[in-house]
Order: C-alpha cells, then structure tokens, then sequence
C-alpha cells in the first residue's frame, strides 16, 4: 500500500488516539507494520492504537470488529463472522414485494441479529464462515442489529478464521447486582423484582416470548431476561442459579433460561420500597463497573461541553447536525431540540451527563421557542450554551439516571436533576483525605 492509500487509516488511528500522536509517526509505523512485517491492516491498526494507550474499539474505517463490540448506529463496520442461521422473508415496501434474509451472526465473542435488504447476489447459508465489509448497525428492542445494505459487500472466508463460542467460566458463583460483570456465567443470586415486561422476540426465525425488567438487591438494580416462562410477578423474590451475564453498552443484565434452576422464594429480604430507591454510587465505581441502572450521581458540574444549548438534528435519524447537515443524510431541514451535555465530577471521577429538553428548559426557565427567539436576536445558538454554562458551571448537583459506556467513556442519561445547597466539594475533598490517609 503507498502513502495515497493508507492515508484514511492513519487519519483513522490519529482520532482514536485523540489526536496524541503525530500524523508522521503513524504513517511511518503502520507502513512498517502493513510492508515490511506484512502485518494484515485491521490488525496492525489495532496494534498501533493499543501501543499508545488507546482503545482499538474507536477505529471506524474499515477495521474488522468483534460482534460484542458494535454499538447502534454505526455507519460501517467490518466482521469476520459464521452464519448461525438465516431466513428469507417477503416484506412489502411502498405495495411492492421485496425479498429480503434475516437471521444471527455469531462469533467468540457474542450473537447479533442481521438483516440483509438487499439480496441480489448474496450468498449465504447457515455454517458458512463470511467477511462483511460496509455493513451498518441500529438498535431494535434495546439490542444491536446488523443491516446489509446496498454498500455491503459478503465474501467467503475459511472457517478456522472464526474461533468458536466460548461462553464465560461455568463455575456457580455466588453474586450480588454490584458484582455483576460482562461474560459471567454460572451466577447465583437471590433478588427481588421490581418490574416486568413481556415481549416477543425472533430467536432463529421462531416468535419466542420472553420475559424482561428490573431486579434489585441491597447492592443495586439490574436488568434481567428471562428466556422461558417461569410464572414470574413483579413484587416475587426469586432465587437464580445458573443465569449468566451479558452487558448492554455496559449494563450488565442477567440472563436465566431452561438450563438455570428459578425459584421463587419466601425468605427475609429487602421490601419493594426499600430496593425502589436510587443507590448514591461513586462515579470510580461505575467506572469499574461499567454501567448501572437507576443510578443517583451527586458531584460539581465541571463543564458545559459543546454540542450543548440549542441544537439541530436530523428528522430521519435524530443525529445532531454539524453546520446544517448529517453525516448519514447529508444536508437537511433540522428540528430544534434542547439539550446539556455536561461533566460531572464527584472527587472520585468524572461522567458525562446528558440532560434532555424537559430538564433543561427547567434549568434555563424559558421554552424551547424563546430560546429559538433568542439565537435569532443574537445571530448565534451559542447564547443557549453560555446562558447554561453561567448558570451552571461550577455548581454541586445531584443526578439520577442510567449509566452506560462507549468507548468515549461512561455516561448517564439523567432522568431527573437538583442543584444543591450542600458542600459537595467539601465532602469530595474529605473522601480523598480518606483515600490518601490509607496509602
Ligand atoms: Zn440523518
């Protein structure tokens, strides 16, 4: 490969290490790594990333990603994947007929679902090991889905080049909601529900219910499937041995099927009202963690990022729009819409906090439409931001919501918010006294 062609990948390595090292260094590097070592390209990009303290997961052009590593919305993402089922279907599009597969892509390190739209000249069946280029992702029911679209290309692959399922250790471990994390298997656990919801789902092109909600313990609240009906009701202390864990953009949720034993049992635990309440966590908590459910955060807000205030997005994908276009949709008529993207710090770490337009038309005290106004007058959406940052910055507040990660970092999604009167930092500072007086 010349320079001409390497040149989106090293622009590619460069934004996952945010800009840390220099263009030069990369180019010369990954040209090593692709000429002389002969190295394939996806692997000396991720080598690269790794080596300066970056993570592989924020490579974007053409870089072959594992199925549990995918996030929604995705533009392109490369696979190297095996074929665990497919189905063609007849749908209708505008009252036409259109053929289209579905069906599940599964690798070591999980199964996704995938549609293909377009099925002309695809060859696909089940066991089939396959490389995806220029496949794009979306979310459906709180799960990834894999779409092939016009732009996708499907190449056969060896099937050694897929190494094989391997679920998490099969060991029973005893664990509480705080403990839970990705790839577990074999948990045991006594927790009481709090909700339940009942959805249908496709598993292998067959309608299966299944039966999902919260869970909670002292420790804290999770999300659970369960694959089979066992009667549940929400307010039932359950005993789970057997379930194992899989994580949602960091939330682990735990899973029980007809290999777990499920009972329901009568013994002393913490009441409804009780496990209702939002646990305080400390931010390095959930950082280790990596998500959580229905989370409280109390800390100083440190900063009002940008992409705060008034912002545009796309009507067909919801995106925010840069300089009146999507990335995705290109240039397009933009909604309004109010939001806060800002940093919280609790002493112990920070999180990005996003407050949506409820909550930050009650921070500014004026609706979306005066805000609208007020852009106008000023000739800039900036004015929004600045209002909130005056109003805010440097504040100690109290948050509460779900916390979720990318490979940006940890995030919550912040359900309702109070800024406080109480000396949040005083008490941040006292905690880290703590923290040094053990060392
Ligand atoms: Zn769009």
């Amino acid at each position: 490969m010349d320079r001409e062609q390497i040149a989106p990948h090293v622009e590619d390595i460069k934004r996952a290490l945010d800009d840390k090292v220099s263009e030069d260094q990369i180019a010369g590097e990954l040209e090593n790594y692709l000429n002389v070592y002969r190295v394939p390209l996806d692997s000396a990009k991720r080598s690269i990333v790794r080596k300066y303290g970056g993570n592989p997961a924020g490579l974007q052009v053409g870089v072959q990603k594992k199925l549990a590593e995918l996030a929604p919305n995705e533009p392109s993402v490369s696979l190297l994947a095996r074929v665990v089922s497919v189905n063609p279907k007849e749908i209708q599009v505008n009252g036409n007929a259109k053929n289209i597969l579905y069906g599940i892509l599964g690798d070591d390190t999980a199964t996704v679902p995938f549609t293909a739209w377009e099925v002309e000249n695809l060859e696909m069946e089940k066991g089939d090991t396959v490389r995806v280029e220029n496949a794009y992702t979306k979310e459906y029911r709180g799960q990834v889905q894999i779409n092939f679209g016009n732009r996708t290309t499907i190449s056969p692959e060896s099937p050694e080049a897929v190494p094989p399922f391997t679920p998490g250790p099969a060991t029973v471990r005893p664990a509480k909601v705080a403990d839970l994390r990705e790839g577990f298997g074999g948990v045991s656990m006594t927790v009481r529900i709090l909700s339940l919801e009942e959805r249908e789902v496709m598993v292998e092109g067959n309608k299966k219910m299944v039966y999902s909600g919260v869970m909670a313990d002292e420790t804290g609240k999770a999300q659970f499937t369960a694959w089979k009906d066992y009667g549940l009701k929400e307010g039932d202390v359950l005993k789970i041995e057997g379930g194992y864990i899989r994580t949602w953009r960091g939330i682990p949720q735990l899973n029980f099927d007809e290999r777990a034993e499920v009972n329901i049992v009568d013994e002393d635990f913490p009441s409804m009202d009780d496990l209702k309440t939002s646990p305080r966590i400390w931010i390095e908590d959930l950082i280790e963690r990596g998500g959580a459910v229905d989370t409280t955060v109390r800390g100083i807000l440190v900063d009002v990022k940008e992409g705060s205030g008034l912002i545009y997005r796309c009507p067909e994908c919801r995106r925010v729009l840069r300089k009146n276009a999507c990335r995705i949709h290109g240039e397009v008529e933009g909604e309004a819409d109010l939001r806060i993207k800002a940093v919280i710090d609790d002493g112990s770490g920070a999180i990005t906090a996003i407050f949506g337009r409820e909550l930050t038309e009650k921070f500014l005290n004026k609706s979306m439409d005066v805000c609208i106004d007020m852009a106008k007058e000023a000739m800039t959406h900036e004015v929004v931001r600045d209002d909130l940052a005056d109003m805010l910055i440097a504040q100690p507040i109290e948050v509460q919501g779900n916390v979720t990660r990318d490979d940006f970092g940890i995030m919550m999604i912040v359900n309702s918010a109070e800024v406080l009167k109480i000396e949040v930092e005083k008490e941040a500072r006292e905690m880290l006294d703590d923290l040094e007086g053990l060392t």
